[in-house]
């Protein structure tokens, strides 16, 4: 591991113009590893460039927001590619083009990342990506500004340092981080707890729809756009709600599912226990996480509700 991250390290400092990116719906993972990378490029005297969709205010927090660019990504120019948190080329997007035209570094910690890159660092399991990126930069000195981006990451994908994956190295990565003296207080409240009045009454309108099945062991929900229209809403405004279904008492399988396009749906997983949900969003294409995956299926709602019914049904 060491020799690939001084491989990647090495790449960086030969290179000029950085392009930086993650998966499509960015979570505070994918953002926070992409803007820590961005500022320690930045302070290197080179130029990062994070092409990202658009993503919740709530992130808007994190250090590294000047090097964002949100559209017309396809024109952008670079001589070096970054791929954080994203597990396959097409989950990257629009910006998937830049594989193809430029040395690919692909930074991931997703079961089932295709190697895409010409460098890949891959290790399944591990608490997130910003843990990796930690890893990786800590080599070359981490500033405050790049340890509150690296935080909002971990803290996001550990559900705030919670979940399993959370290790005795993400504590000590987590307390040197805390060393230089973070705001951890106020990036833990906005990237785990804020939520837009839209998002507000959207997860209100998801939980009175939601649906027990197996004997309240699998609950699951869906959002339509008229309910988003409703509500003055975006897609955006859904990513909490699955974590509030699989937070119900009894409940080891939660999934809620939204239309991000027309006819064409996302599907959120979580897990308890011994239940892997991966397995299941694999059978739609998808994939992810044991206990957090998703997917996307393009069928009429309730032919999609049906569909994950059935695969459900054979874990129990
Ligand atoms: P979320 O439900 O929060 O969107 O995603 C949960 C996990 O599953 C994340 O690690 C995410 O990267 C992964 N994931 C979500 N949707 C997809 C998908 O369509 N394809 C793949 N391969 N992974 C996904
Ligand atoms: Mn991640």
């Amino acid at each position: 591991m060491e020799k690939i991250i001084d491989e990647i390290l090495k790449k960086i400092s030969t290179s000029e113009k950085i392009i930086l990116s993650a998966h499509t719906n960015p979570d505070a993972d994918a953002i926070g590893s992409c803007l820590a990378f961005a500022l320690k490029i930045k302070s290197m005297g080179k130029t990062p460039i994070v092409a990202l969709e658009q993503f919740d205010e709530r992130f808007k927090i994190l250090p590294g927001q000047e090097f964002v660019v949100h559209d017309n990504i396809e024109d952008i120019e670079g001589d070096l590619f970054i791929s954080l948190d994203c597990a396959t080329e097409a989950r990257l997007g629009k910006a998937e083009i830049f594989i193809k035209k430029y040395f690919t570094i692909n930074i991931d910690h997703h079961h089932g990342n295709t190697n895409f890159g010409n460098i890949n660092y891959i290790i399944p399991d591990f608490s997130s990506t910003s843990e990796m990126v930690y890893n990786i930069l800590k080599k070359t000195g981490i500033n405050k500004d790049i340890a509150s981006a690296i935080y909002a990451g971990i803290i996001g994908d550990t559900g705030g340092l919670r979940h399993p994956c959370t290790t005795i190295e993400t504590m000590e990565a987590v307390t040197e981080l805390f060393k230089l003296d973070i705001p951890f207080s106020k990036i833990y409240n906005s990237v785990m707890g804020e939520k837009s009045v839209a998002a507000h009454k959207l997860l209100g309108r998801a939980i009175e729809k939601s649906v027990f099945l197996h004997n309240g062991k699998v609950l699951y929900s869906g959002i339509t756009k008229k309910d988003i229209e409703e509500f003055n809403g975006t897609y955006k405004d859904l990513d909490m709600i699955v974590s509030e279904l699989i937070s119900v008492r009894g409940v080891k399988i939660a999934f809620f599912i939204y239309e991000k396009e027309e006819g064409s749906f996302k599907v959120s997983f979580r897990a308890k226990d011994e239940y892997n949900v991966c397995a299941v969003a694999n059978v739609f294409g998808g994939g992810g996480h044991i206990k957090a995956a998703g997917c996307t299926i393009s069928l009429p709602f309730d032919e999609v509700i049906e569909k994950i019914k059935e695969e459900i049904d054979k874990l129990f």
